[in-house]
């Protein structure tokens, strides 16, 4: 058997009619960009993560570039973010001549909410806290250190969408939230696609010039803009995507269900979930001393499996500029050598998922 890392197709296909009526109806409507569709996604999103507004934009990256730049943060302010993050989290910070310091994870591979206050400063601005993997941080405790302190608390949500810390949706708890709807995330376009989630309408409706220039009357521009749209035939695609994405969130459940229950190995620590938190699963993320040989193990047998993420940022060469070296966060370091994520998709079945887990548990070290 051979075990793809991702098969993006299984999902198209398993809603393939109305993916394709979606997109022919885009088509033959003659309306390309921000119309009805870009619109209703919008008024969809919202209802789902019960967020007064959303704004769809270009990409992840995007959301989060121009959410931070909806602050005006005076150059060289700092932006709190954890150490073992994807770099578009910190690409975010830097593009808006913000400077990232950094916070090693806890055991649940978000920000240890226990190391937050020792970095903050007089040029603290903002936390931006990531729900990495598809599991919500501890909010509690994030947003009672955001008011103590009075920052900005942004939310990268690119993995999380639909995740839960108590009774309240991530994306809701800050001043807003960021989305990604590339291809392989939980909710995923047929291109590049994002979104902001946001409470507070002066955010709301500076985002929404951002994204177009600057306007929102043709020609009048009111700010420095960008074009960061999101078109009409992701939106469409999107839609669907949304109307499905409870189904989605069950199987995906069952998957990790039973690589939980199935996994038993002396090597591999499985994933945990902190409690009052639940996990979407945007990736099944294993650790292990041996990741490498247990990589090639896997390799041998014909499965596809992958890294998220082997270089933090802070040793990242674009980034030497920064000055950190080696050892300077030795918690994130240690996980970006042992961590490995496993292979898991929509339509994935129960002899591929029972065929990992047997040669997983074959696997001797
Ligand atoms: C994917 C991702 C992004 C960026 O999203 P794009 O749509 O690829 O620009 C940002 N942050 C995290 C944590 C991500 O996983």
């Amino acid at each position: 058997m051979e075990i793809k890392f991702n098969q993006l197709d299984r999902g198209y296909l398993k809603h393939k009619s109305e993916f394709d009526q979606a997109i022919q109806e885009t088509l033959n409507s003659g309306w390309y960009i921000l119309g009805n569709n870009v619109k209703n996604f919008e008024t969809k999103y919202s209802a789902y993560i019960q967020s007064k507004y959303s704004v769809g934009l270009n990409s992840g990256l995007d959301a989060l570039i121009l959410g931070i730049r909806a602050f005006n943060f005076e150059a060289g302010s700092e932006i709190i973010v954890q150490a073992n993050t994807y770099i578009a989290s910190v690409l975010s910070i830097t593009e808006n001549q913000l400077t990232p310091i950094f916070v090693e994870p806890d055991e649940y591979y978000n920000i240890d909410v226990t190391k937050i206050e020792e970095k903050i400063t007089d040029k603290t601005k903002a936390i931006l806290v990531v729900h990495l993997y598809g599991q919500a941080s501890n909010m509690t405790e994030i947003m009672r250190i955001a008011k103590k302190h009075n920052l900005a608390l942004i939310e990268d949500c690119a993995q999380s969408h639909g995740a839960t810390h108590g009774n309240e949706m991530t994306g809701n708890f800050g001043d807003l939230g960021c989305f990604s709807f590339y291809p392989t995330k939980n909710i995923g376009a047929f291109g590049d696609a994002g979104a902001i989630t946001t409470n507070d309408k002066s955010i709301f409706d500076t985002v929404m010039l951002l994204r177009n220039y600057g306007s929102n009357i043709k020609y009048h521009n009111q700010i420095l803009g960008v074009n960061s749209r999101l078109d009409e035939l992701q939106a469409a695609v999107l839609n669907v995507k949304l109307d499905f994405y409870d189904e989605f969130l069950c199987e995906r459940v069952a998957l990790v269900q039973a690589y939980l229950e199935g996994i038993n190995n002396q090597h591999i620590e499985l994933p945990k979930v902190l409690p009052g938190s639940t996990h979407v699963w945007h990736l099944f993320v294993i650790r292990t001393e041996k990741r490498d040989l247990l990589m090639t193990h896997l390799k041998n047998h014909h499965i596809e499996t992958a890294i998220h993420y082997p270089i933090p940022p802070h040793l990242s060469e674009a980034y030497s500029y920064l000055g950190y070296k080696e050892g300077d966060f030795p918690i994130t370091e240690k996980y970006a050598n042992t961590v490995l994520t496993l292979p898991l998709y929509e339509g994935m079945t129960k002899e591929e998922i029972d065929y990992v887990i047997k040669v997983i548990n074959a696997f001797e070290g």
